[in-house]
């Protein structure tokens, strides 16, 4: 029976294998480990790139949105709104800083519902993060209204959305900052964790490099109190060399995504994302093709069956889902959704004809419910 792996982590490795080999050797040799100009060479790709006045290497996307928070001074008693259909990252980063994190609905293509944001808003809300789910961007010129209406910054988890655009502008690049994830499984990932900053103030990109390196300045003065959340220089030398394809990597995951919609387009127990050219403001990066499905449970077993590797996001349940951390919010709309989805495989190491059995084995299942 053939096999279709949900990811497959060595294919992030063997192809690149001679490649990533030399990068291996040349920055060892080099001595080359910690804030070296490998990492300043990536950063300012990354910046370039996606129009960022600022891109900071740091351990993870988690901690790109703590130091955010952190330098950008948010505190306690602040409320924080947030979509619940996010990773428990995007809260617990809020909840460190000391603010509260508000989860809302998710909307119709599963990211926060602007009517929703508004309703959260009470006068102790400093802050929106959106969370750029799936590599979509949310509606920006909707939140940044809601913003300027009430005076509240913008952070975006824009975690899983490095060159996403909306209208022309990309992911990470509306408000104070965003946050980038390198986590293997990521559309750009490296051999372990790794994230980076995205920033447009210039104070508060200068505090964050300090943050990330105990409070360090370049003259080794420590003026505040710092973390070590930094970019591995290795990891950073082959960060680059990924970036390098990277265009092309995006429109390779938009092409599977429009295949997925030539083979189950029409099946009527599913809801597919919005489609990658329904929409000229937006690019969507496809990190995830998140489909909503009747008998969800049923299905994923049935392919898992069949050996075909799914995945339920956050494991299911969105934030506020999570008692145990004191939410006592009802968000219908967005338990409802994750109750219904389901991750399709989407990576470069799938082709059509993969497409077109997973599609087979989607259409035989709903034909023997009915
Ligand atoms: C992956 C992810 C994160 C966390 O990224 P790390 O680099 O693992 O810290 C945060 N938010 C979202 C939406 C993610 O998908």
């Amino acid at each position: 029976m053939r096999e279709i792996k949900f990811f497959d982590y060595q294919s992030l490795f063997v192809p690149y294998k001679k490649d990533l080999l030399n990068i291996f050797e040349d920055v060892a040799s080099r001595g080359a480990f910690i804030l070296q100009e490998d990492l300043r060479k990536f950063e300012i790709n990354i910046a370039n790139y996606t129009g960022a006045k600022h891109a900071i290497g740091v351990g993870n996307a988690t901690d790109a949105l703590q130091l955010l928070f952190n330098a950008n001074g948010l505190n306690r008693g602040d409320e924080v709104i947030f979509c619940s259909h996010t990773m428990i990252a995007t809260a617990s980063a809020i909840k460190f800083s000391g603010a509260t994190p508000v989860p809302v609905e998710a909307g119709k293509d599963h990211l926060i519902e602007i009517e929703s944001i508004k309703k959260a808003i009470t006068k102790n809300t400093k802050a929106i993060v959106p969370t750029q789910l799936n590599g979509r961007v949310a509606n920006m010129d909707e939140i940044i209204k809601i913003a300027n209406d009430h005076n509240l910054d913008i952070y975006e988890d824009s975690a899983q959305a490095l060159g996403a655009k909306f209208k022309n502008k990309f992911a990470g690049t509306f408000g104070v900052g965003g946050c980038i994830s390198f986590y293997p499984a990521k559309i750009i990932g490296c051999f372990g964790d790794g994230g980076i900053v995205l920033c447009n103030d210039d104070e508060v990109a200068y505090k964050i490099r300090l943050l990330r390196d105990h409070g360090r300045d370049n003259s080794g003065n420590i003026s505040i109190w710092g973390y070590n959340s930094r970019l591995d220089n290795l990891q950073a030398a082959f960060l680059d060399f990924f970036f390098k394809k990277y265009d092309d990597v995006i429109s390779r995951r938009r092409n599977i995504a429009r295949l997925y919609y030539k083979y189950l387009e029409g099946i009527q127990e599913i809801l597919l994302p919005p489609h990658p050219d329904e929409d000229e403001f937006r690019r969507d990066v496809f990190q995830n093709f998140e489909i909503e499905a009747n008998q969800r449970d049923e299905l994923y077993n049935y392919l898992k069956k069949n050996k075909i590797g799914t995945l339920l996001q956050w494991g299911g349940k969105a934030v506020h889902e999570f008692r145990d951390l004191g939410f006592n919010h009802s968000l219908p709309n967005t338990e409802r959704i994750m109750r219904r989805s389901i991750l399709l495989p989407l990576n470069l190491s799938i082709n059509e004809e993969d497409i077109s059995y997973i599609s087979k084995n989607i259409k035989k299942f709903y034909a023997k419910k009915n």
